[in-house]
């Protein structure tokens, strides 16, 4: 996607142009006049995930044996444009992610299991690693899955959890081991938490942005899960699994960073030209034109990296430095030049009635989600 008429993202095939077409259809018509509500009551309603599932907005780059689309993470990085594009918030990037570390390391009955449910929008998932006291470092987990018998009992908490409230699929991290050995600690125990229990969930977390996406704290007080929904053949691969699977998580963001950027290029450009100051349109002064230039330019010059990031990715050639550097650098310069943006519409851009202003505010938490962008300029140096 991009609005620039000469460019056409390589990946973009017919079939994947058709895909999108249904998938804008659907966004258009069935989520973006629900947003306000969302945000509102803080999430997505209920049958928003049944809504997704049936419209094959779900787990598209899954096998349909297993429910899924079929298709490969081009179709994914539709589905996070179009609705980007559109503004709306929905967690479908973390049901993703889930059904990614389920693919890699489920067996085939945890597949059978649980992907055709998420895919349909009746299993919504949620990842959960992070903890009051252990962020960027994930080996400062504390949260503790012991064995007792056929079950684990996980006892702990983790916060800032994205579709952490509807969730009835969590995949947590938890230490495993009893000798504090580190990184080979953890393994990761998928959560069925539907009348589990000693499972809660807090309140929905008052946020600066992203009003319409689910964000709380969960917490495990003795909760029994069976072992065999461990995934692994093995306890202690859960740090190694994370390590895997996070680079598909960080490029969804730089996918969401650059159509972001790309929407608020379109809606500056039309805001600029129909206001007028000193007796002519905004567009009409250099400074406007100048800025938005190097707005559209910084956005394009993305896009064009983001495009080899996918078509490496689909290929299975992406290195973790690139993904790092998309994260990082394509959350900063979305936000950017949505900054720029907003300054572009004057007063009009703090006003949250302006989806410019919703934008700059949902844009700064790009940075820190989904590894810091510090974090992500120590893993390209370790490429150096
Ligand atoms: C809206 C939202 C949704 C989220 N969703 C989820 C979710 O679904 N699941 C989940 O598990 N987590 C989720 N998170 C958590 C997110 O991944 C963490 O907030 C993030 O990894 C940073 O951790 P922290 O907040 O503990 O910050 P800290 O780790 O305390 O970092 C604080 C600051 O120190 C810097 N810093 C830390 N270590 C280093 C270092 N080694 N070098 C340089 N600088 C460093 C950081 O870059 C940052 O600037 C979400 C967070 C938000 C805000």
């Amino acid at each position: 996607m991009t609005d620039s008429a000469a460019y056409q993202s390589a990946w973009a095939t017919e079939d994947v142009q058709m895909f999108r077409r249904s998938v804008r259809q659907f966004v258009q018509r069935d989520f973006a006049p629900r947003q306000a509500t969302w945000c509102a009551q803080h999430g997505p309603d209920a049958d928003a995930w049944i809504d997704a599932g049936r419209a094959g907005a779900l787990l598209p780059d899954i096998a349909e044996a297993y429910g899924g689309g079929g298709g490969t993470y081009a179709h994914q990085a539709v589905v996070l444009e179009e609705m980007a594009k559109a503004g709306v918030h929905f967690g479908c990037s973390v049901q993703a992610v889930v059904a990614q570390y389920l693919r890699a390391y489920g067996s085939e009955a945890q597949k059978k299991n649980w992907l055709p449910g998420l895919a349909r929008g009746e299993l919504v998932a949620a990842i959960a690693m992070t903890e009051p006291g252990a962020g960027s470092d994930l080996q400062a987990i504390r949260t503790t899955a012991r064995q007792d018998g056929e079950h684990y009992v996980l006892k702990g908490s983790k916060t800032f959890i994205t579709n952490g409230a509807r969730a009835n699929l969590v995949c947590v991290a938890a230490k495993t081991g009893a000798n504090a050995a580190g990184m080979r600690d953890f393994s990761l125990i998928v959560v069925e938490t539907a009348g589990l229990a000693g499972y809660r969930t807090g309140q929905p977390i008052e946020k600066l942005g992203m009003h319409g996406q689910d964000t709380c704290e969960l917490f495990f007080d003795d909760a029994r899960v069976p072992v065999a929904n461990r995934l692994g053949p093995a306890e202690g691969a859960g740090f190694a699994q994370m390590m895997e699977q996070l680079p598909y998580e960080r490029l969804s963001i730089g996918v969401q960073a650059v159509a972001a950027a790309e929407r608020a290029v379109a809606i500056t450009t039309q805001y600029v030209k129909d206001r007028t100051a000193f007796g002519k349109p905004l567009m009409d002064l250099q400074n406007t034109r100048f800025k938005l230039a190097e707005c559209k330019t910084q956005t394009h010059v993305g896009r064009v990296f983001l495009d080899s990031c996918i078509e490496r990715f689909v290929a299975g050639r992406l290195d973790e430095a690139s993904t790092a550097m998309a994260k990082y650098w394509l959350t900063d310069s979305q936000f950017q030049v949505i900054d720029t943006c907003v300054q572009l519409h004057g007063g009009y851009g703090y006003m949250t009635e302006y989806p410019i202003a919703r934008m700059w505010a949902d844009s700064r938490v790009q940075r820190i989600y989904g590894g810091t962008n510090e974090i992500m300029k120590e893993l390209i140096a370790w490429s150096l």
